[in-house]
């Protein structure tokens, strides 16, 4: 077994690289979670798909550089290295593109991808509702049959981005009489400016609206608009899932980066006793959660799916993250205080983590059912 990265793999870091340098904005830009700070995470978006940049691992002909896996990890190393924005569409990209590309039409790939890329059109997640989370197949919102394609009704909640987004997607109910709760629904895009659409921002904890409700009456959404065949909504999205918790909402790049921040700051800060430790485990825990993400790769490359291993990185992501960003704010004092320093609104982020991509509770569940083969709990 070869582990060396090939030549071609390390052009590809060094390009990566020399790209960001020259392009990375000097200054951070204004939170994603205000319209300002919308419109400049989208004009940076556009930037990157300039030179295929945006969703490296896609086919060229929709705007990528058909890089695969292992190129896209070293991109996302490099990409957090650089200290670049954070990802606005990333919705779209981790989450829809895949499923476009495994259930989707030609059709749709070729319309919905390269603005996708270009950021010109921002994608919402549309599964929660208010009686609909952990147990996401009770929900309720429907898809009812019309002269070429569907009605949509119903409240979805906690969709982060809609705000100022520009389409979602989701699951609605299209057969209210099937016989279990997962089976009946149908998996659809629509646009979040259509007639019957009321979006209605969430104010995060600092106030920002990172979340929006999207209360809908009657929303036409086209046939073009299902992915994949009605009333197999289930089966399409949980494919998903799996990308969601695993490999490609949290690569380790953005890990050993803000592990490398935690330690230049914890030596700026002269390197206070008792807080030593902390760093440590922030380098060591980025390092190993590297590794074992090169190895997961690998064995997806070999042929092997990812399956509730995937589950096992959502757990450590989240928790890894509130620990490194608590180390930071108890280095920064009183100024980690301040609503505004970049430490700060990545702790009121980090909170949320072991909720959103499916709450802790629910993959330890996953974990100790079916990695561990322990008897399943009570519900
Ligand atoms: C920052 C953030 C962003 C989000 N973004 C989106 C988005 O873009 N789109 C979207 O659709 N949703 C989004 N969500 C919603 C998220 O997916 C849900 O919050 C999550 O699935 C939990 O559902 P819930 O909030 O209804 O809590 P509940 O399901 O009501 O859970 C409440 C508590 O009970 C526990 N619990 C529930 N059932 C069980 C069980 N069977 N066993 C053990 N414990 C259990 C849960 O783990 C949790 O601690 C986001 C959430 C957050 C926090």
């Amino acid at each position: 077994m070869d582990l060396a990265f090939t030549p071609e793999e390390v052009a590809f870091r060094e390009e990566a690289r020399a790209w960001l340098l020259a392009h990375v904005p000097a200054a951070p830009l204004p939170s994603l979670e205000t319209a300002e700070g919308f419109a400049a995470h989208r004009a940076w978006e556009a930037e990157l798909a300039t030179e295929r940049w945006s969703a490296v691992d896609w086919p060229t002909e929709y705007g990528g550089r058909d890089a695969g896996l292992v190129r896209w990890l070293l991109f996302e190393e490099e990409y957090y290295a650089a200290g670049a924005p954070g990802r606005v569409n990333q919705n779209g990209i981790s989450l829809l593109a895949p499923t476009l590309f495994d259930h989707g039409t030609q059709e749709q790939r070729t319309r919905v991808l390269p603005p996708m890329a270009r950021g010109e059109v921002v994608w919402a997640q549309a599964w929660s509702e208010p009686e609909a989370g952990s147990d996401l197949a009770s929900l309720r919102s429907k898809a009812v049959r019309t002269d070429g394609g569907w009605l949509l009704s119903g409240q979805k909640t906690w969709s982060s981005r809609a705000a100022f987004a520009d389409r979602a997607f989701g699951l609605f109910r299209s057969d209210p009489d099937a016989p279990k709760p997962h089976q009946g629904l149908t998996y659809l895009m629509f646009d979040l400016r259509a007639p019957g659409v009321t979006v209605r921002p969430i104010a995060r904890l600092d106030g920002k609206p990172a979340f929006a409700e999207l209360f809908l009456d009657e929303v036409f959404v086209p046939d073009a608009d299902v992915i994949g065949e009605p009333g197999q909504g289930w089966r399409i999205a949980m494919a998903a899932t799996g990308n969601e918790r695993g490999l490609t909402l949290r690569s380790p790049g953005r890990y050993l980066a803000a592990a490398n921040r935690l330690h230049a700051l914890w030596r700026e800060q002269g390197s206070p006793g008792g807080t030593k430790a902390r760093v440590a485990d922030a380098l060591i825990g980025a390092r190993a959660y590297q590794l074992f993400t090169w190895t997961a790769a690998s064995r997806f490359l070999d042929g092997e799916s990812l399956g509730p291993e995937s589950s096992l990185n959502k757990v450590f992501w989240s928790e890894y993250d509130i620990a490194l960003t608590e180390t930071a704010l108890d280095l920064l004092g009183a100024e980690g205080e301040s609503a505004d320093t970049d430490w700060s609104e990545r702790y009121v982020f980090a909170l949320a983590g072991p909720l959103y991509a499916g709450t802790n509770e629910i993959q330890r569940d996953i974990i100790a059912e079916r990695l561990l083969g322990l008897p399943k709990g009570r519900r």
